[in-house]
């Protein structure tokens, strides 16, 4: 059975819901906080967390009078507990405190964490039992299919706030899994949809970080500018619908309005829009299985006139490509594609690399674990952490040719 839950049961409880936030302080999480905020009574905060972030943390967990907050630096315990002297929030530092916060007895939990980092404890609420809105796409594409498997084990229930995966949980409810032909997910192109080869091999740090559409945390904003975001989308598709390769298509479609279509053996096509604004797949599932108010501008349809489509571009971004050969390897290829990427975007951001050697990079990590042999199933967190460490390894050796190669 399925954890993403693919029929909408209206709820009839309306009782105050106990939430956690993984990542309170960045960009989903902060989005996340704001809905929280727009309806005190209707939810009690549980835990929130973060990385380095003490000030905005003890911020945050004071305003929602939090149980428990936990930032993930162990050096800054003494930081944080004097931020919340005085008031009765307890907390605690380093990952087993992001871990501890994810096993708290809260009802609902944003996976918000940038990275494979956010698997653990994103696994610490999905062993529970919990409601996971899942929007750290690297964590499920590291663990590979247990993470799914795990959760319907567990009977937790996995809500995708991911736009492009929210919007096929939204249409996926139209038809039955026999009857769907394919799912499109869009992409919006980023900052280099018309750009040349050359000029993409070049583009700065500056020029990367402007996304046209959406605002976010910088490691996502990089990866939508080598769609290597889009191709971790196709991955996370397939283990959250359980769906093949070929039965993920990728739509580039610059204005971001529509967000994921599906397809169904009639012929008809079903597709989720709205103004490209994360509240709007956060606030869905935050209410699920009802709906809330959304605090998204209205959509605007007359105002935008054009809705326009293309093709995506496998040449001029080979990182889309990568992706769909590491699904069909299997056994660990996502998981080395994903760790060897987060290497390059740090070495990107870093100023080690050229931005075109990103993915020239996570290719030859993966060739590289290809040629060692190593290829088995993932059945635990552990594997998936002792492949993602071994990828990064392998990614930080091949740093110094790579970043001498030009393409
Ligand atoms: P961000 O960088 O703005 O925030 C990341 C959060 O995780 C911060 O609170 C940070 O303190 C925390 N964090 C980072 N490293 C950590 C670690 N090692 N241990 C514990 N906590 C850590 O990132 P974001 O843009 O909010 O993205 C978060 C996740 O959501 C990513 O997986 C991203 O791909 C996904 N996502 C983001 C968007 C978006 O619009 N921002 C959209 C879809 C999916
Ligand atoms: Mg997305």
């Amino acid at each position: 059975m399925s954890a993403v839950p693919l029929r909408n049961n209206k709820s009839v409880a309306s009782a105050v819901r106990s939430v956690t936030v993984l990542g309170a302080t960045g960009s989903i999480g902060d989005s996340t906080m704001d809905l929280l905020r727009a309806s005190r009574d209707r939810y009690q905060v549980e835990a929130l967390t973060a990385n380095t972030n003490v000030q905005g943390l003890a911020k945050l967990a004071k305003e929602f009078g939090a149980r428990f907050a936990a930032v993930a630096d162990p050096s800054r315990l003494n930081e944080l507990k004097d931020a919340l002297a005085g008031t009765r929030i307890e907390c605690g530092a380093g990952e087993s405190a992001i871990i501890e916060a994810a096993a708290r007895p809260a009802d609902w939990v944003m996976a918000a964490v940038s990275g494979a980092a956010g698997l653990k404890p994103a696994l610490a609420a999905v062993d529970r039992g919990a409601s996971v809105a899942l929007a750290n796409k690297e964590c499920l594409v590291c663990a590979g299919d247990f993470f799914m498997q795990r959760a319907a084990k567990a009977g937790a229930c996995i809500l995708p706030a991911d736009s492009e995966h929210n919007a096929l949980f939204q249409a996926l409810g139209s038809g039955n899994r026999e009857e769907l032909v394919r799912v499109i997910i869009t992409a919006s192109g980023g900052p280099f949809r018309t750009w040349a080869s050359a000029d993409i091999e070049q583009a700065t740090l500056a020029q990367a970080l402007k996304h046209p559409n959406w605002s976010m945390g910088q490691k996502i904003t990089i990866d939508s500018a080598s769609m290597m975001n889009k191709g971790l989308e196709v991955i996370e598709a397939s283990y959250l619908f359980a769906l093949a390769p070929e039965e993920i298509d990728v739509l580039v479609h610059p204005q971001s309005i529509i967000h994921g279509m599906v397809e169904f053996s009639d012929r008809s096509v079903v597709a989720q829009l709205g103004s490209p604004d994360m509240r709007t797949p956060i606030a869905h599932c935050l209410g699920w299985p009802d709906r809330i108010v959304g605090p998204a501008a209205k959509l605007d349809l007359a105002k935008i006139g054009q809705l326009t489509f293309e093709a995506p571009d496998f040449e001029r971004f080979p990182g889309l490509r990568l992706a769909y050969d590491a699904l069909r390897t299997g056994r660990g290829a996502t998981t080395v594609y994903n760790a060897a990427n987060e290497v390059a975007v740090a070495a990107f951001i870093a100023g080690k690399i050229r931005f075109g050697a990103i993915a020239r990079l996570v290719e030859a990590t993966m060739d590289a674990w290809i040629r060692s042999g190593n290829l088995a199933p993932l059945t635990s967190a552990d594997d998936a952490i002792s492949v993602d460490h071994n990828a990064r390894n392998k990614a930080v050796t091949l740093l110094p040719q790579i970043a001498l190669k030009a393409s």
